[in-house]
């Protein structure tokens, strides 16, 4: 099945509003006709509104970094779907590695708020990847099996059809130090696999994005792979031209 390549943008905790619609201000130009992939940017929760203004009329779409799984309530300092849709955004990153790490997000969070953001309208980017001592480990098909097992209940095959994997091996993520094309795509394939005994069909139209230390130079190695559907790029994002590059690679133009 042919799928349409797809590059995110997570900008983290960077940029100001002002900044923000600067990058983006300097993107659209660049990529926001380009066709053969979708394109989205994640900016920080304060920069959406602005950020979604500046994007209108182009290709590029609008995503969250989080979201809570409840629509609203007492949940102090959370954002939920409800608000990042009425914001324009039609993506949003659950599990990123970061949130696990930093904010003691458990697989079976993450699994709520994959399985929330579908009813929401807002396309889950799912975030699964080992540590390097689960590597080191040879854990790497076990822990990937299970965050996308409990990151992905109860989905319909419709929903699970529209669902984005981003593989990102936690020790890859801002080192410097990307996977080979070889390695991630042999997990990406894994993870395909396990998403075909659960859903069917459905597991062949699943995009699974490449993450971690993607750059303009070695975009190629990732977009060649048979089973890798795009990249989830976090400091090469940041710059409006690295991430045109990386980009227009993963249509095919570079
Ligand atoms: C990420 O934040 O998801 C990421 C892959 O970061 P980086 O590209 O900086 O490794």
């Amino acid at each position: 099945m042919a799928r349409v390549p797809l590059v995110a943008g997570n900008w983290k905790m960077h940029k100001t509003v002002r900044e923000a619609v600067e990058t983006v201000s300097a993107l659209v130009p660049l990529v926001g006709a380009v066709e053969g992939v979708d394109i989205v940017v994640c900016p920080p929760f304060t920069a959406l509104a602005d950020v979604g203004r500046a994007l209108a009329g182009s290709k590029i779409e609008l995503g969250a970094q989080d979201m809570h799984w409840e629509p609203q309530g007492a949940y102090t300092g959370a954002v939920s779907g409800p608000m990042l849709w009425d914001l324009g955004c039609t993506y949003v990153i659950v599990g990123h590695s970061e949130r696990r790490r930093h904010f003691g997000e458990t697989d079976e969070a993450v699994g709520r708020k994959t399985a929330v953001a579908f009813a929401q309208e807002l396309v889950p980017i799912l975030c699964v990847g080992e540590t390097l001592e689960e590597r080191d480990a040879g854990r790497t098909e076990e822990v990937v099996a299970r965050q996308i097992r409990l990151g992905t209940p109860d989905l319909t095959p419709e929903a699970a059809a529209q669902l984005v994997v981003a593989y990102e091996p936690v020790w890859a993520i801002g080192t410097g130090r990307a996977a080979t094309g070889e390695e991630a795509n042999r997990v990406s394939g894994l993870i395909r696999g396990w998403l075909r005994k659960r859903f069917g069909e459905a597991a062949e139209a699943v995009r699974i994005l490449y993450g971690g230390s993607v750059t303009p130079q070695n975009i190629a190695e990732f977009a060649g792979q048979p089973e890798i559907d795009g990249a989830l790029v976090g400091g090469a994002s940041l710059d409006p031209h690295a991430f045109a590059a990386i980009v227009l690679a993963a249509a095919g133009r570079a």
